[in-house]
């Protein structure tokens, strides 16, 4: 199969991290018999220092023609960059929004994985930790809250402030049938997380959810309470597979989860739109205090990468294995800075992606 892959390496450690992702991605080529076509694409801050915007109409053009996209991270540090000089649409996080905008990206998928080699990140208790975790968060990413009207206005002398959540049943179905459909590529249970015993919304969401389960029996559905969802999410992470939620609650449930993995360089994320494309990237920032060292973790990459595998192009097995790769070379005691313990041996960005598709089967 020939992938048309665009990526975006972006600001700070992001070309690095983009490279490692390539190296395995092309080991995986050579081993499962396909064929991997990169298309670089300039964005955030590499974008302004050339075209003086984040995101230009032939970015996006190419971005659209791949079948998939795949980024490192975009953004420098605001305190020291001149592109944070520039009007906020202007800077490198407006191309972010734009891309995202344009490619009508309405479904994040936020993996939380506790690897037992990195058990000792985990802040949770040992005895919780110790059964691991493996879970997905899918949130809705362009309806409810954050999109709804929102006015501040006084009213006898006195100043309010309204936001609206608003959320229509087909853009709970569409949200829902994909957590569906991932749900029925992982371990098969769904949780639904609302506040039904409060908001109209989520009643409407419940039942939308409800009504699309009758397509996936072989899916268990539960539903959760969000105050509930948030207790749970420390006391027993092992109950979950994929939590599916609105745009408001998965953004707190998911900085949430990924907390309790301790282990940033190693987060994945995607964003997906109703047909199989979706824009790839780690859950982390371009981290420019470390950026040009060779010291990153690119495995957070190589797992969106992973992802892509799965979710764009239904390369499941190709997908399975390079998260076999990562188990394997953190099970053989390879580290890089941010994940380092004692009586592992630390190596940098590029050592660490030659690793990964040195073990791709
Ligand atoms: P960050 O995630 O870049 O860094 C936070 C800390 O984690 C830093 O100490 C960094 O060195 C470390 N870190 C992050 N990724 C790492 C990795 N792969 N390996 C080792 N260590 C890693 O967050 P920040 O410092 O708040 O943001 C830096 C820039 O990134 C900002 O411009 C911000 O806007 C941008 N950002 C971009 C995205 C994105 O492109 N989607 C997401 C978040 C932040």
């Amino acid at each position: 199969m020939e992938l048309h892959i665009a990526c975006i390496p972006g600001d700070g450690i992001g070309p690095e991290i983009i490279a490692e992702a390539k190296k395995v991605l092309e080991k995986i080529g050579e081993v499962h018999g396909h064929k991997m076509v990169f298309q670089d694409i300039l964005m955030g801050g590499a974008s302004i220092d050339v075209h003086g915007v984040p995101l230009t109409e032939e970015a996006v053009v190419a971005a659209r023609s791949g079948d998939a996209v795949l980024m490192g991270s975009i953004g420098g540090d605001p305190t020291k960059s001149p592109w944070y000089k520039l009007p906020p649409d202007r800077r490198p996080e407006a191309g972010l929004l734009a891309i995202r905008k344009v490619l009508n990206l309405f479904a994040n998928l936020r993996p939380a994985v506790l690897y037992d080699e990195l058990a000792g990140a985990c802040p949770l208790k040992e005895e919780i930790s110790r059964k691991g975790f493996d879970m997905l968060i899918m949130r809705e990413l362009t309806g409810g809250l954050y999109f709804g009207e929102r006015r501040t206005y006084k009213e006898n002398g006195v100043t309010k402030a309204v936001d609206t959540l608003t959320y229509d049943e087909n853009e709970i179905r569409r949200i829902a049938v994909k957590g569906f459909d991932i749900a029925m590529k992982r371990r098969r249970k769904l949780t639904s997380v609302d506040k039904a015993n409060v908001l109209d919304s989520s009643r409407l969401w419940r039942k939308v959810v409800e009504e699309v389960a009758k397509d996936y029996p072989e899916v268990e559905l539960e539903h959760m309470l969000v105050d509930n969802c948030a207790m749970q999410l420390v006391r027993d992470p092992a109950q979950f597979d994929v939590i599916l939620t609105e745009n408001m609650f998965g953004d707190i449930l998911s900085d949430e989860a990924s907390m309790v993995t301790g282990s940033i360089g190693m987060l994945a994320s995607a964003s997906l739109n109703e047909s199989k494309f979706g824009l790839y990237e780690p859950s982390h920032g371009s981290a420019p205090d470390i950026a040009g060292q060779d010291v990153a973790n690119p495995i957070a990459t190589v797992l969106s990468a992973a992802m892509m595998l799965r979710y764009s192009f239904d390369l499941d097995r190709e997908a399975q294995a390079i998260e076999d790769a990562v188990k394997q070379v953190l099970a053989e005691g390879w580290r890089t800075a941010d994940i380092m313990s004692q009586g592992c041996r630390q190596v940098g960005c590029s050592r660490m992606g030659d690793l990964l598709a040195e073990h791709i089967r």
